[in-house]
């Protein structure tokens, strides 16, 4: 596993319409690893992609990173279960921001209320930016990612 990251796969992200993500979203560069997970704002809320809810648990886990650099501290993924008894992945910096999400959403719940995963301490490294890419460094990244299938 990536130190810095988290993720097993240096190349997996962006998942959907990497071409897209990569030239019109600002990314986090892995400094250590070089794997991209975007970084972008949406411009109503200010809201980025680790902001919504995962099907799993390994996808959360790819945009956890974003959400440790962005608020500075290890944030949690939890696990969370709709009436139907369907089950999501969010991430947030802390239970009480979990405790505001679920009294706004009382069709959903945590059991544990405990995350099911997050870093023991948070750290910067020294390599990471952030930033859009250029095109030759989009190019390169789509050939390593299709290398990887
Ligand atoms: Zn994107
Ligand atoms: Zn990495």
């Amino acid at each position: 596993m990536c130190r810095e990251c988290y993720a097993y796969e240096d190349r997996i992200t962006p998942l959907l319409n990497p071409k897209d993500c990569l030239r019109d979203h600002t990314q986090y560069i892995c400094g250590t690893c070089g794997r991209c997970i975007c970084m972008e704002r949406e411009p109503k809320r200010g809201l980025q992609r680790w902001n919504f809810p995962f099907t799993s648990l390994k996808h959360a886990k790819l945009y956890l990173r974003t959400a440790d650099f962005t608020m500075k501290k290890s944030c949690g993924i939890y696990e969370l279960k709709n009436t139907q008894g369907r089950v999501s992945y969010k991430i947030f910096p802390g239970t009480e921001e979990l405790q505001v999400y679920l009294k706004k959403n009382q069709n959903k719940r945590c059991e544990t209320m405990l995350p099911v995963f997050s870093e023991k301490e948070y750290r910067e490294y020294p390599n990471t930016r952030i930033r859009r890419l250029e095109q030759a460094e989009i190019e390169r990244y789509l050939q390593e990612k299709n290398a990887l299938r």
